[in-house]
């Protein structure tokens, strides 16, 4: 049985407010111009009472197939943008995490003799605009993920302080055995095999986890 190449076509995604897609680099332009977004935007500044803030609009890329466009208030710190992530795409069984900015590690855990800090820090004192960083969760198998602050602006968002504008759609990936859709990614050797294909594969079926539209896919424990 002759393994085929894995195809990668980078997908885009539908934005959260209007539902319109666009390609990776046509969402952010969008972002900035989105009637519905714009309309809730408003609605929320009806509100006198809420005072305004630094609105921070970053987008993440994981490995390969893999964004996400997200606005956070300034006020909120890396430990809520590390729950986020670890949330929407990484978490599988508690592991440490990092963001490292302008050289700086802002740790879950820090520890003093690294010259590590706490993520208890607000995102207004560690991040500018056009600021990229990094963010590496599981300091074993790795998942590492670039971010980029994309813009700031004054303004509310919702009380949670974080929110998703837009993510990438499910990536379409071909079995490596056949032509049907990849359902099942193995943990140790990171093939793709479908339903039918499974047998065929060489490693323990133990292996095998769902695909999942997560730049943690087939890796240690995640689900999902
Ligand atoms: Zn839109
Ligand atoms: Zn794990
Ligand atoms: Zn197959
Ligand atoms: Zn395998």
């Amino acid at each position: 049985m002759t393994k085929k190449e894995r195809k990668i076509v980078l997908p885009g995604g539908k934005c959260n407010f209007c539902g319109n897609r666009y390609s990776v680099q046509g969402m952010s332009a969008h972002l900035k111009k989105c009637v519905e977004k714009d309309k809730q935007d408003q609605a929320l500044l009806q509100n006198k009472i809420i005072k305004l803030s630094s609105i921070f609009h970053i987008v993440v890329r994981g490995e390969c197939f893999y964004w996400l466009q997200i606005e956070a208030d300034g006020k909120t710190t890396l430990y809520e943008l590390d729950s986020f992530l670890r949330d929407i795409w990484v978490e599988c069984c508690m592991h440490l995490s990092m963001f490292r900015i302008n050289d700086i590690n802002y740790s879950y855990s820090p520890m003093k003799e690294y010259d590590e800090r706490s993520m208890n820090v607000a995102l207004h004192k560690a991040l500018k605009p056009g600021t990229r960083f990094d963010y590496e969760y599981d300091f074993g198998s790795t998942t590492h993920l670039i971010l980029k602050v994309l813009g700031v602006r004054t303004g509310k968002i919702d009380k949670k302080g974080i929110r998703l504008l837009a993510r990438n759609d499910a990536p379409e990936i071909l079995c490596s055995y056949c032509d049907n859709l990849a359902t099942d990614i193995c943990a140790e050797c990171s093939e793709w095999t479908c339903k039918n294909c499974r047998k065929k594969h060489e490693c323990d079926e133990e292996m095998l986890l769902p695909v999942v539209n997560s730049p943690r896919a087939g890796v240690c424990g995640y689900c999902g």
